[in-house]
């Protein structure tokens, strides 16, 4: 099959899965998911299905991404924090649905990997770190709203601080034995109500940064 009917298809997909905010769906049509996965992979690119990225992690499955998204509830006049850029696909989607994105990565490489395709795709509304995102942005906070791309066994309290209050977070809970879910928390005045979406796979939120020989052992 050629792209464009394969970009086709997969737009259709999303759709026929309940994906039903057109802005969404056309973001995700505008970011060419093939940049963001190995060359290895590139003709696998449209397939509802997460594909490796190295370090061990994936880029997340379309579907969920979307999802995940739409739970999130963006407009185009807030700014919000994402925990795990991974490939920077689902970044490269936000940047076209808000104002601005800020998102952390506790691997160098794959945030170097992911702010050249931001450049090469010139999105300008993106903000990087190379950080632990269970400690959040403190210097950004508070946020509107905050997408998680790792699982974290409960709810970080730390970026449930982070949120304004009546924000948004969607993210994984769950350790990788048991089962794990999507909940989506809005922050209230005196604590959080949280809502859940079904159930997910995904990594782990790992605390802290790789040791460097970590990192050596990694990349080889
Ligand atoms: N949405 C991304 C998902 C990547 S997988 C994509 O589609 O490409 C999850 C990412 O979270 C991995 O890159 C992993 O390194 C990162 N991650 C895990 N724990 C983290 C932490 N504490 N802080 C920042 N990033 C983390």
């Amino acid at each position: 099959m050629i792209a464009a009917a394969k970009k086709i298809r997969f737009i259709l997909n999303l759709r026929q899965s309940g994906i039903i905010d057109t802005t969404l769906l056309s973001a995700m049509e505008n970011v060419p998911r093939e940049m963001f996965v190995p060359e290895a992979f590139r003709d696998r690119a449209y397939e509802d299905t997460a594909l490796p990225i190295g370090y061990g992690q994936t880029i997340s499955r379309p579907r969920i991404v979307a999802q995940m998204i739409e739970a999130l509830d963006v407009h185009d006049r807030v700014k919000i924090l994402e925990v795990g850029t991974g490939s920077g696909y689902q970044t490269a989607v936000l940047s076209h649905l808000c104002r601005r994105v800020y998102t952390i990565e506790r691997h160098r490489d794959l945030l170097r990997s992911a702010e050249q395709q931001f450049t090469t795709l010139d999105r300008r509304n993106i903000t990087t770190r190379a950080g632990d995102g269970w400690r959040g942005w403190p210097e950004q906070a508070p946020f509107s709203h905050i997408i998680v791309s790792a699982a974290a066994p409960d709810i970080p309290p730390v970026l449930v601080d982070q949120l304004d209050t009546g924000g948004v977070m969607v993210l994984p809970v769950g350790d990788e034995r048991q089962e794990q879910r999507i909940l989506r928390v809005v922050r209230t005045e005196d604590g959080f109500e949280e809502q859940d979406r079904g159930p997910v796979r995904f990594l782990p939120l790992v605390e802290g940064m790789p040791a460097a020989a970590t990192r050596q052992a990694e990349s080889g």
